[in-house]
């Protein structure tokens, strides 16, 4: 790999490696910058993937035995439900590892529908949110999702329905198995008239681009990918951004500060090395490009205040930090007479996509979800989470564990969160992390309407899953989201640098040579899984970044 010392300016210095942090890098360094790409988290097992652990009791307990998700013992973050209360610890987490969250995702790749991005102009707001129209719409991202469905792999299936986005070319690879839950789920459809999908995927189902197809292992998401077939930031983008010689990637290099000059621009960034007793580096860069995630990426700007940003870099507006949106879920299980074998394969076989769109008057709240089927939960977190209906000790213990683990049918659903002013990331005033950065401190309580909304689709799981023919159906209590790693919203981007943080072209307002490039320029949230969005913004920006370096329209 190619080696930079700090001192050298690269063109670029890329903060994070997950799905936008790496399609920055591979597309900068393509188009012959150099760049240098700065990672908290390990390596992971980048470069020998073989080696990935899916042995759950060492995976996962402790938690951090792999460090491939950040542990709040270390990421110490704090909640509070408004700003009248003392905000306690936190559980919020994400991909922390070289490739970020899509080392570990479950790789559902939803596009965003067109009228996703104009959401206000096509229905209207609502009193206590911040619902806008982005500044871009679905025509001018179209281009970079089919870029990105192809770069990355892609598994799917378009049919011919309102509630999947139209699209300029198929998905390249075909879809996955749709697993006993998916064919329940289709059983289900047909009495009640509904739209069953097979789930579309960052997971590849045939050889693509030297990698090989999905076994089927089922120890997936929450887990490295062996065989390659998940198609993460780490197997599919930064090979590539490494072999043009031209990119470094930094792991353990943890940004404490995006350092500016006098004039306003940015400099480079102060990154404390892990991997070197704690030592502070300063990496020089004509370019930053922040792509730390929906939670970070706010934290990193507050905390890269100085005299001439006295409220966080690129914060002129007061927006960083604000809008946060992580998606609310919630929805049922069954147990069903058959054994389902729903721990072989993907974590989610297919969708229902009816109640994707906006149907106000109808359902009487604003906004909507995907459903989606599945059933698996790996053992011992299957063993921990409880069985339904019996004691969680004991001889009856493990009888309802024999009979329930390959029994049980899940009904999750991804449902839309409106961006609210007051739900917020910003920095905790009293706790630190384990580095003595201030704590990330989470602010969140959704709006009533979409409470109704968990309501409807918790209700609407019920009926599916007993038209499915379930013996036994039972629905998750209604709670908002607390955080997580589907957080976006909180540097908006918009035409106005009074209520936005970025550009259409995610260059922040205020400083003209940081752009943010990842879930944080979100406006509104779509229907959760943001993850293809992220991607398909980032290969759109980083085509114009590019364009704009090699005609001196950014500071190089
Ligand atoms: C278990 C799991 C399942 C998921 N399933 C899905 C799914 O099915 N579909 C979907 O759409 N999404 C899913 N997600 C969410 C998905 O991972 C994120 O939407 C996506 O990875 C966000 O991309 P990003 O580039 O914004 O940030 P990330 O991929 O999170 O990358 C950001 C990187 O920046 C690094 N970083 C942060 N701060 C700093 C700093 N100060 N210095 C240096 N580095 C820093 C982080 O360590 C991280 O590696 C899942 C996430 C998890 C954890």
């Amino acid at each position: 790999m190619q080696k930079y010392d700090p001192s050298t300016e690269v063109d670029f210095v890329v903060i994070g490696s997950g799905a936008a942090g790496g399609v920055m890098a591979r597309q900068l360094s393509q188009a012959g910058f150099s760049v240098v790409v700065l990672e908290q988290g390990g390596w992971g097992a980048f470069g020998h993937e073989q080696d990935y652990n899916k042995d759950e009791l060492s995976n996962r307990y402790p938690a951090d035995v792999d460090k491939l998700i950040s542990d709040p013992n270390l990421h110490r973050n704090t909640f509070r439900r408004n700003a009248g209360e003392t905000a306690t610890r936190g559980g919020h987490n994400y991909g922390c590892v070289v490739g970020g969250g899509t080392v570990t995702y479950g790789a559902s790749s939803w596009r965003h529908l067109p009228w996703e991005f104009n959401e206000a102009s096509v229905f209207g707001t609502m009193a206590g949110t911040g619902i806008a129209d982005w500044p871009i719409s679905y025509a001018e991202l179209e281009p970079y999702y089919t870029m990105a469905e192809w770069e990355l792999g892609i598994s799917g299936e378009r049919i011919d329905t309102p509630f999947m986005a139209p699209m300029s070319k198929p998905y390249p690879l075909p879809p996955q198995p749709i697993k006993s839950s998916g064919a329940l789920a289709k059983l289900a459809a047909g009495k009640l008239g509904l739209t069953v999908v097979p789930n579309v995927a960052a997971i590849i189902t045939e050889p693509y681009k030297g990698r090989g197809a999905c076994i089927n292992c089922g120890m997936c998401s929450g887990y490295g990918c062996q065989t390659k077939s998940r198609s993460s930031s780490a197997v599919a983008l930064l090979p590539d951004a490494v072999a043009t010689g031209k990119c470094e990637i930094r792991a353990n290099a943890y940004v404490r500060e995006i350092s500016t000059d006098r004039n306003g621009k940015v400099t480079g960034a102060v990154y404390i090395d892990k991997a070197a007793n704690n030592r502070e580096v300063f990496q020089k860069a004509k370019v930053v490009v922040l792509s730390a995630n929906g939670t970070e990426t706010p934290r990193l700007l507050l905390m890269s205040k100085s005299a001439r940003f006295p409220n966080g870099l690129a914060n002129s507006s007061g927006v960083v930090g604000k809008y946060l949106m992580s998606g609310n879920g919630g929805g049922a299980s069954a147990l069903f007479d058959q054994p389902l074998n729903e721990y072989k394969g993907c974590v989610t076989g297919a969708a229902v996509l009816d109640f994707v769109p906006n149907d106000v008057k109808g359902r009487g709240f604003y906004g909507g979800g995907r459903m989606t089927a599945r059933g698996f939960t790996s053992p011992i977190a299957y063993g921990l989470s409880g069985v339904h209906g019996a004691p969680t000790w004991g001889v009856a213990y493990k009888k309802a564990l024999i009979e329930q683990a390959n029994r049980k049918m899940v009904l999750a659903n991804f449902i839309s969160q409106m961006p609210i002013e007051t739900n917020c990331v910003d920095l905790d005033p009293e706790v630190k992390d384990a580095w003595g950065l201030p704590a990330m401190r989470i602010t969140s309580t959704s709006h009533p309407n979409d409470f109704k909304a968990m309501e409807f689709f918790r209700d609407k799981s019920v009926e599916i899953l007993k038209a499915a023919g379930a013996k036994e159906v039972w629905a998750d209590n209604i709670s908002d989201s607390r955080g997580g790693a589907h957080s976006r919203g909180t540097c908006r981007m918009g035409n106005d640098p009074k209520t936005s943080v970025v550009n259409k072209f995610h260059r922040a307002h205020d400083v003209p040579n940081l752009f943010v490039v990842d879930g944080s320029s979100f406006v509104t949230g779509g229907r959760n899984h943001p993850t293809m969005t992220i991607s398909a913004l980032a290969f759109r920006a980083a085509e114009h970044l590019a364009a704009a370096a090699k005609t001196g329209n950014v500071k190089i």
